[in-house]
């Protein structure tokens, strides 16, 4: 059985993303977080992580537990000339924080012109994870072609935007979701080729269902170091998966810094007439 292992494509990453840094490419990052919340709190600290390793910038901004943080507003709306990154979950309506980012500082790819892009079908347009599940078909040269792919999980920033990659990729596709009927979850799970974990929630996949000429890609982290799948594969009981950790979760961040590194050369030139201007 095959293990799909990010670690390599991250160092390539961080080599790639510090020789930027080395030739002047300076980015800031703003993030932007809720400290009531541990897996927040982790998130921010490991993107810390990774931007000093690469050599850039970065601020973090902490949000207030009011219901509206006029101050968090009016700070994002202000931010032309950085990255903003919005861990979540956030206390209060990620929605309208979401509105105020700038397209061009949304390497998260959450805003409604960059969700836009990628349903026009441009697949460079990818929320972090996605962006990371994309990587690692890439990488591993998995064939997507007429294959049968099954998502489980529908959020705006991890399911739904994985679904709109596969069918892109001419995969056959299915979205399945806390709805989804168990019967139909279930035979869906007998019938695909490639099945992708982005619930938060384990005990989904009943193992007597798999085969091994499937692929499982599991997005899920949970407190406890495990993934959605909820347990470890035997040998021949799948053709390959994401062990978690060291799947997907490793090129996470370096994904979110590559889609920064994208914005910001598409961008540089527009942003910069307009700061001369303001
Ligand atoms: P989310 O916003 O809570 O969305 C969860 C999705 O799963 C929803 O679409 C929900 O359906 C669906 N779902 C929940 N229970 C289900 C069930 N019993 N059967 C089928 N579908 C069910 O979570 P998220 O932000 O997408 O995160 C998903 C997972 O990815 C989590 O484990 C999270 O830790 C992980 N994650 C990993 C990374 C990484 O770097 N690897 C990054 C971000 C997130 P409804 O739409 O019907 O509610």
């Amino acid at each position: 059985m095959i293990q799909l292992l990010g670690k390599d494509l991250r160092k390539k990453d961080i080599a790639e993303l510090k020789d930027k840094a080395s030739k002047n490419v300076n980015l800031t990052f703003y993030l932007v977080y809720d400290p009531s919340f541990n897996e927040s709190c982790s998130y921010v600290n490991s993107i810390i992580k990774t931007l000093d390793k690469v050599g850039w910038q970065h601020v973090t901004y902490k949000l207030t537990k009011s219901y509206r943080d006029y101050g968090a507003l009016n700070k994002i709306r202000s931010i032309k000339d950085s990255m903003v990154i919005l861990a979540r979950p956030v206390l209060f309506d990620e929605e309208t924080l979401i509105s105020l980012i700038d397209y061009r500082s949304d390497p998260d790819m959450l805003t409604d012109f960059n969700k836009g892009k990628l349903y026009s079908g441009n697949l460079n347009y990818l929320p972090a994870t996605a962006m990371s599940v994309r990587r690692l078909v890439e990488y591993y040269n998995i064939d997507c072609k007429g294959k049968k792919v099954l998502v489980i999980g529908r959020s705006i920033s991890v399911g739904l935007p994985i679904f709109m990659y596969f069918q892109r990729k001419n995969a056959t596709c299915t979205l399945a979701h806390s709805k989804t009927e168990k019967i139909d979850l279930n035979k869906a799970i007998i019938e695909s080729d490639i099945i992708v974990l982005a619930t938060g929630k384990q005990g989904l996949i009943d193992r007597k269902f798999l085969n091994n000429k499937q692929i499982i890609i599991d997005c899920g982290y949970h407190s406890n170091g495990t993934g959605d799948l909820g347990f470890v594969p035997n040998d021949n009981e799948l053709y390959a998966y994401t062990p978690v950790p060291g799947g997907v979760g490793p090129l996470t961040i370096t994904s979110l810094l590559k889609n920064a590194l994208l914005l910001h050369t598409l961008y540089k030139n527009s942003k910069e007439k307009e700061l001369n201007n303001f």
